[in-house]
């Protein structure tokens, strides 16, 4: 048989009369459509070899075969419901429970006045000023008396009142015209600078070093643009055309939007108990030369677990690769928690800059470092790597356009009153929540592992280090002591508690606030006593809110259901 070579140089000299090879137009044709078959014939094997490969090392046969099971029960079931006689059930259950939801979220009566177009004359200040009362007014979950897990984090009327006088001074103010708002350019300067500080970053900008991050609208936002730096810079330094991320299943599902938005493909990996941290072997099989970013959670949102970041880091610098993969670490919620913990003598692991293969970290300053709303900041090892974030479009008819992030314009006031937030607290501050916050998870924790009450029936998740304390009902609670974990979510709704259910496994938890470390007692009791009710009987009849979602959404091998009722709720909170 010829080689590829020889056969080209003998059909481009075919021409030649003396050629032996002399082939017609037609045969000539034949030739190079064949060839062009065999060339897309093995890039075709070649891509899925590759796949199947990649496929069974990261997940394995017996991970492949259960994917491919649910794969086809989630199709039949699909199928299941796309049956004329099913839609219609299912449509009018949906319909039902939609309106259930629009009776209790939109308020609706006599008392109620809605503003569905602009009034024909501007109001009076004071009308405004009064409607304001009437609104803020509104019943609703008291976060004011500790009920509420996370939301609100601090809500101390001075602090409150510091942020509004912020707000006031820098309303007008935009980052985005550094010239004419030069005080908030400072400002947003100094707050990644201080944060940066805080953990460990190689040289905080205030002192020029190496270290970098920008302020962002929240922690959504700071996941995105770390997962956006990092599928940047694998394309422009490895040729990266179809990025994938390696994290946890427990970590924030803004990774995975992050993959939706920015077609990276996402390898969830489990976090399996006892300690229901990542486990590691299964990220080290899932990367590939593919791989743009791994992920740790400090802690996750779910159940309050650090992840093994050194672990993580090791895998992210392996030598015997060619390139480090960037490893981002969300601290979202650890927040302004985690580099107090060892300051206050709390047990903590290592999960900051000083670990050598951490590349990037997102810190919620509106969550535990208690600013308003809206901020959070995204951490950078280095400059280089905060560049890939930037937007920059030098054409533009309208000027040479630039921002760091996914926004334009930008609210100053917010990071005047982000700023204002951090310098009054001061370390000597965040240290004391910290103490406050964290015992009060650990009488929480406490009180599940030894209540005679509470240790039958539930199970603390993991070793909780921070300030979430999650639970489920005790797989080995004895008949008499068992509980629907759902139906504890209701019954503490009943007494007015909003704790957060969770999924995968059935459980809820606890995000201990500022307003809740001075309710701890009332929680504890009020667990106790609705366990005391659910414990060794299925609450019968009509089940609650939590209970009938999480029980039937569980259940549904496909949540094209679940997804409707979920889009339902958006649009509902449109509703006037
Ligand atoms: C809250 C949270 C986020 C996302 O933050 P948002 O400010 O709600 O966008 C990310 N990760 C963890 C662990 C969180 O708890």
């Amino acid at each position: 048989m010829s080689s590829l070579p020889s056969r080209l140089t003998a059909l481009t000299s075919s021409s030649s009369r003396n050629n032996i090879l002399h082939l017609s137009k037609s045969q000539l044709l034949t030739l190079t459509l064949d060839l062009l078959r065999t060339t897309l014939l093995l890039l075709f094997l070649l891509r899925y070899t590759r796949a199947t490969f990649l496929q069974l090392r990261g997940y394995g046969f017996l991970g492949t075969a259960q994917q491919f099971i649910k794969y086809v029960r989630r199709k039949g079931y699909a199928l299941f419901l796309r049956l004329p006689f099913v839609q219609a059930k299912v449509k009018a259950d949906l319909d039902k429970t939609m309106l259930e939801l629009e009776k209790k979220l939109v308020p609706t009566g006599p008392g109620v006045k809605s503003f569905v177009s602009l009034p024909e004359k501007g109001w009076s200040v004071d009308e405004v000023k009064g409607e304001l009362e009437r609104v803020a007014g509104m019943e609703h979950t008291r976060w004011e008396d500790g009920r509420v897990s996370g939301a609100v984090y601090h809500g101390g009327a001075e602090l409150a009142g510091l942020q509004e006088r912020a707000f006031g001074m820098f309303g007008v103010s935009n980052p985005i015209h550094p010239d004419v708002f030069p005080g908030v350019r400072k400002m947003e300067a100094e707050v990644v600078a201080m944060v940066g500080s805080l953990f460990h970053s190689p040289g905080p900008e205030a002192v020029n070093g190496a270290g970098a991050g920008v302020t962002t609208s929240g922690g959504t936002e700071s996941i995105l643009m770390a997962c956006l730096a990092a599928r940047q810079k694998g394309y422009a330094a490895r040729g990266i055309k179809e990025p994938e991320m390696v994290i946890p299943e427990t970590a924030h599902t803004a990774f995975r939007k992050a993959g939706e938005y920015f077609g990276i493909r996402v390898h969830l990996v489990p976090c399996p108990a006892p300690t229901y941290r990542v486990h590691i072997p299964s990220v080290a099989s899932l990367i590939n030369s593919n791989t743009i970013l791994l992920v740790g959670s400090a802690p996750n949102f779910p159940h309050g677990i650090i992840d093994d970041i050194p672990a993580l880091s090791r895998l992210a610098t392996k030598t015997s690769r060619r390139h480090h993969i960037p490893l981002h670490v969300d601290c979202c919620l650890g927040s302004l928690l985690m580099p107090f913990l060892a300051r206050t003598g709390f047990p903590v692991p290592e999960f900051d800059f000083r670990v050598p293969g951490v590349t990037s970290i997102s810190v919620d300053t509106h969550k535990y470092g208690f600013a308003p709303k809206g901020n959070s900041v995204v951490l950078y090892r280095s400059k280089e790597m905060r560049r890939w974030q930037y937007y920059i479009c030098p054409d533009w008819s309208g000027g040479v356009y630039a921002s760091p992030g996914l926004a334009g314009s930008r609210p100053g006031a917010l990071i005047a009153g982000c700023w204002a937030s951090l310098m009054r607290m001061g370390d000597d501050g965040y240290g004391d929540a910290c103490l406050k916050i964290v015992g009060a998870r650990q009488r929480i924790e406490d009180a599940v592992r030894q209540n005679p009450g509470l240790k039958s029936s539930l199970q603390i998740i993991g070793k909780p280090l921070v300030s979430v304390v999650a639970f489920l009902a005790h797989p080995a609670a004895a008949q008499g002591d068992k509980v629907d974990i759902y139906d504890i979510a209701d019954k503490m709704s009943g007494r007015g508690w909003h704790l957060n259910a969770l999924q995968d496994p059935p459980a809820i938890h606890v995000a201990v606030t500022m307003p809740i470390v001075g309710a701890v007692e009332e929680l504890v009791r009020d667990l106790e006593g609705v366990v005391g009710e659910c414990r060794g009987k299925s609450v019968g009849g009509k089940k609650g809110d939590v209970a009938a979602l999480y029980g039937v959404a569980g259940a549904l091998p496909d949540k094209s259901i679940v997804r409707e009722l979920a889009g339902g709720f958006l649009d509902t909170l449109y509703k006037t």
